[in-house]
């Protein structure tokens, strides 16, 4: 097992990667930049080293700095949470040539299955199911148009790098092609410094529906099963939960068989997730491959009575799964809390909270870094905390939710806590009637009191 690893990530993950280790008894190093550090990351990490200034691309983007840190502190790996480096590809080469172990996949695994395209072209050889849409990259605005014709319309505009929700444009007709064409390039080119674009076929109104996977360095491969993200903002998640209302078990069968083969396609490594998009007749497509933690991991964990970041941190440590699939036995939800106004168009809030007080009691479970006192800053993503809650059924689940939301008291910046209150009391998402566009016609402001 590990001696000693060095988080180079921050916020709640850090944290949550954090915990685990010390139940483990391995020691941990956080790395922080100059806005983090007054973060609780920094204070519960054995050791701390600041690597660089505020933005990003000077401190937890910034490959050299966080390998002197590995360096200095003689850390034998390396985590990298989700978001920031979590998917890059060189990121986990430098870390093998230096002897470091990446936990997560190899490199190459990453490539195979970061570029979106590059993954659709290997399901295809797994015979997992895709949408339909462009072999690969399209060439220009002329190709898009004779393809999204022959698939028909509505189709999507893709970044071949996307992630986030960015870098995606939904096209109608031939004469809004070339404006989403255009936009879609620029966002991709701006977010990504890859303005590979493709075409797929617009699923309507479908669910997210994503599995969990773990595979070993022996070649076994096992699902966890799955997570209904359905409930997006801008192909933003802001609810999970598991079973997904939408799921039967023979559908449960044939997507965690499908997610099977996509990773073992490359012989994954680590934990990972197949996200696939399922229209209203059950059927479902590949959509992509996320090679990292997710957010939403803690779902998963509390319906299956696992910790997700000590099965990573094993796997990687070169310890064996068992290889048995993993049906959920209770039921779980996570509403994301981010800063943010919702009242204003959800525009990000950072500032200092001066009261905090997170909701507690049985099947209650908060994820966050933040405390009273703590100041947000404005350079990262928006998220604060997640707030996961466990019970026998989906309408207990959604109760205590609603109980757990009532508790929690954030003041000095604006939250997503009155959207999650107003969403738990609307009748379409309390019967799990609900896809990806749920949000462009949900009113919540109806609903808060
Ligand atoms: P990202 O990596 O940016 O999260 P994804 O490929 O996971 O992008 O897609 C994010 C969301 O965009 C999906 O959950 C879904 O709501 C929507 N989406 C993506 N592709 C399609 C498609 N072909 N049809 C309908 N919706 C799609």
């Amino acid at each position: 097992m590990f001696n000693k690893i060095l988080i180079a990530n921050r916020g709640e993950i850090a944290l949550r990667i954090i915990r685990t280790c010390k139940e483990m008894g391995i020691k941990t190093v956080a790395i922080y930049s100059k806005a983090d550090m007054e973060s609780l990351h920094v204070r519960f990490a054995d050791e701390a080293v600041c690597i660089g200034p505020a933005a990003s691309s000077e401190s937890y983007l910034n490959i050299p700095r966080i390998m002197a840190a590995v360096e200095i502190t003689n850390a034998d790996a390396v985590h990298p949470g989700y978001g920031f480096l979590a998917e890059n590809a060189s990121f986990a080469e430098i870390c093998k040539q230096s002897g470091v172990k990446f936990i997560g996949p190899t490199a190459d695994m990453i490539n195979r299955m970061g570029d979106k395209v590059t993954a659709k072209e290997t399901m295809i050889k797994a015979g997992v199911p895709v949408v339909p849409g462009s072999d690969g990259l399209l060439k220009d605005i002329k190709q898009g148009i004779k393809i999204a014709n022959q698939i028909g319309y509505p189709v999507i505009l893709k970044a071949t790098a996307g992630g986030g929700g960015k870098g995606m444009r939904i096209v109608n007709q031939d004469s809004e092609f070339e404006h989403a064409w255009d936009s879609a390039k620029k966002e991709a080119k701006a977010s990504f410094s890859n303005d590979g674009i493709y075409v797929e076929k617009y699923v309507e109104e479908p669910r997210h529906i994503e599995f969990q996977i773990v595979g070993d360095q022996f070649g076994n491969v096992c699902h966890l099963s799955e997570r209904d993200c359905s409930i997006q903002r801008r192909h933003q998640k802001l609810v999970e939960e598991s079973p997904s209302p939408f799921m039967t078990d023979e559908l449960r069968e044939k997507m965690g068989e499908a997610a099977i083969k996509a990773g073992k396609s490359i012989n994954y490594e680590g934990v990972g997730t197949v996200e696939f998009l399922v229209d209203k007749y059950r059927n479902f497509y590949f959509m992509e491959m996320n090679t990292r933690i997710q957010v939403e991991h803690p779902v998963t964990e509390e319906v299956i009575d696992h910790d997700l970041i000590k099965e990573q941190i094993k796997v990687a440590a070169g310890h064996p799964i068992s290889g048995k699939n993993y049906i959920p036995k209770l039921h779980a939800m996570e509403c994301r809390i981010n800063a943010e106004d919702v009242f204003n168009d959800f525009r990000p809030s950072p500032g200092k909270i001066t009261s905090f007080h997170s909701p507690k009691g049985h099947g209650v479970r908060v994820d966050t870094h933040v405390y009273a006192g703590y100041t947000v800053p404005p350079y990262y993503d928006s998220m604060i905390g997640k707030l996961i809650c466990k019970a026998q059924t989906r309408e207990e689940c959604i109760k205590k939710m609603q109980r757990a939301l009532d508790e929690f008291i954030i003041e000095g910046i604006k939250t997503t806590v009155p959207f999650h209150q107003a969403l738990m009391k609307d009748e379409n998402f309390r019967q799990g009637n609900f896809n990806t566009g749920f949000m462009n016609t949900f009113d919540f402001k109806k609903l808060i009191d």
